[in-house]
């Protein structure tokens, strides 16, 4: 028997939930479907033995604006990092701390020589600017604003890399001085459990009923999907959170809009290192070096660590560990417990940053798409992108 259910969601990630929350919260129904075997998709955590494992380094900015409409995100304990960063330069490390959030601290320990007084001077002014043109180039806008080029490569480039996937900065200017000013001011830090316990909480909230794992829509129509078992459901609206899930649309309405879309890709090593002397719970930078990009150490017991190591493009574990071991000259053991190669991790948004001025498509009359791709890459965008959407329908 032909199936109806009045709103049908594809995809469990943090875009996925938040519409099922908000559609929950109006008691109106719905169903969720998602082809993986566990909620959050991009936000996931793998075990491994006594750790949790981040599929990518990732990060909660406890400001993010769209967290305001789940309160209860406020409880999550998150482990934070100190306000900061360690850089390695010249084969020393520099400490440098937040201007904005420790101003004394910064001006104090920041001996690292390639800050000027006037680059330090121009985060505040950068802190006070409010741009809005979408066809600024970052890297450009900041040598304008006067800041030298060793700052912009070493504390801009080698940091938001990490963020943004680029290492030249090829963003929206506007969500740049977003990020950078969310950074500037608010705490930040990795949930305990790991990233994937975001997707847990606000499932709290769901009816577990409401979610169909392990079950692929292999079929998009007018007015009704096909599931993996060939089932056909139909619906009144049909919430898309992935782009792919156009190409399996209807010649009838398929648009082919995402067709072309693209992702940036990321590698992250996890170790578990037996070493002294170092700072855990900051980000340690590396501007002069194309094999890792940041790494991150959190003590388990003793002087027995577990490292989160970043790369944009390097896929080969021994070329990261002699480069590790190079850097750190402490290391009284070392083990790769995991990797991860992520091809699909952020998408290049310059085609749907803001698209006609939405952060969602009505792509047909009963057909909507959200998430990250049409927003900011980041689970604020994720989050915002299906806010809005639910809202514009006054449902
Ligand atoms: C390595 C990495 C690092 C990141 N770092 C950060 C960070 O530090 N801070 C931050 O804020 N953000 C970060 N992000 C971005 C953030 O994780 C994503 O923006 C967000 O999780 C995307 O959520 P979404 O719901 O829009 O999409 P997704 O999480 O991709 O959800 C889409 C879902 O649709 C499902 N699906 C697709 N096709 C089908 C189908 N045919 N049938 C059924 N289900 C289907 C997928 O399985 C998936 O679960 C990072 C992402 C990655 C990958």
């Amino acid at each position: 028997m032909r199936k109806y259910i009045e709103n049908i969601i594809i995809g469990a990630g943090i875009s996925g939930l938040t519409i099922a929350r908000l559609l929950e919260e109006k008691k109106i129904p719905y169903l969720i479907f998602d082809s993986r075997s566990n909620i959050g998709g991009k936000l996931e955590t793998i075990k491994h033995g006594e750790y949790d494992l981040d599929v990518g380094f990732q990060i909660i900015i406890e400001d993010y604006p769209a967290f305001k409409i789940f309160p209860e995100i406020k409880n999550i304990k998150i482990k934070r990092f100190e306000s900061g960063f360690i850089i390695n330069k010249n084969k020393n490390f520099y400490k440098i701390l937040n201007p904005i959030k420790n101003p004394i601290g910064f001006l104090k320990n920041s001996s690292f020589p390639d800050f000027s007084i006037k680059d330090k001077l121009l985060l505040i002014v950068l802190f006070l600017k409010n741009e809005k043109s979408k066809n600024l180039n970052v890297v450009k806008y900041l040598t304008n604003l006067g800041f030298s080029k060793k700052f912009i490569n070493d504390f801009f480039k080698s940091f938001f890399q990490g963020v943004f996937l680029d290492k030249n900065l090829q963003i929206p200017l506007e969500y740049f001085l977003f990020i950078y000013k969310l950074f500037a001011k608010s705490n930040v830090g990795i949930p305990i459990g790991g990233i994937n316990s975001l997707a847990t909480l606000l499932s709290n909230k769901l009816n577990k009923n409401k979610i169909e794992l392990n079950n692929k829509i292999i079929k998009i129509n007018e007015n009704s999907i096909i599931d993996s078992k060939k089932n056909e459901i139909s619906f009144r609206r049909l919430f898309c959170t992935d782009p792919s899930l156009e190409s399996l649309m209807d010649d009838d309405i398929n648009v082919q809009i995402f067709k072309d879309i693209q992702y940036k890709k990321t590698f992250n090593y996890y170790l578990v290192v037996n070493i002294n002397n170092i700072s855990e719970n900051i980000i340690y930078l590396f501007p002069d070096s194309n094999i890792i990009s940041s790494l991150y150490f959190s003590k388990k017991n003793g002087d027995n660590y577990l490292v989160s190591i970043s790369s944009l493009n390097c896929d080969n574990y021994n070329d990261i560990k002699n480069e590790f071991i190079s850097y750190f000259k402490n290391v009284n053991s070392l083990e790769l417990i995991q990797s991860f190669n992520i091809k699909k991790a952020l998408p290049y948004i310059d085609k749907f940053y803001k698209f006609k001025n939405k952060s969602y498509i009505k792509y047909t009359n009963k057909i909507y798409f959200s998430g990250d791709f049409l927003s900011t890459p980041s689970i604020n965008g994720s989050i915002e992108s299906a806010d809005n959407l639910i809202e514009d329908l006054e449902l």
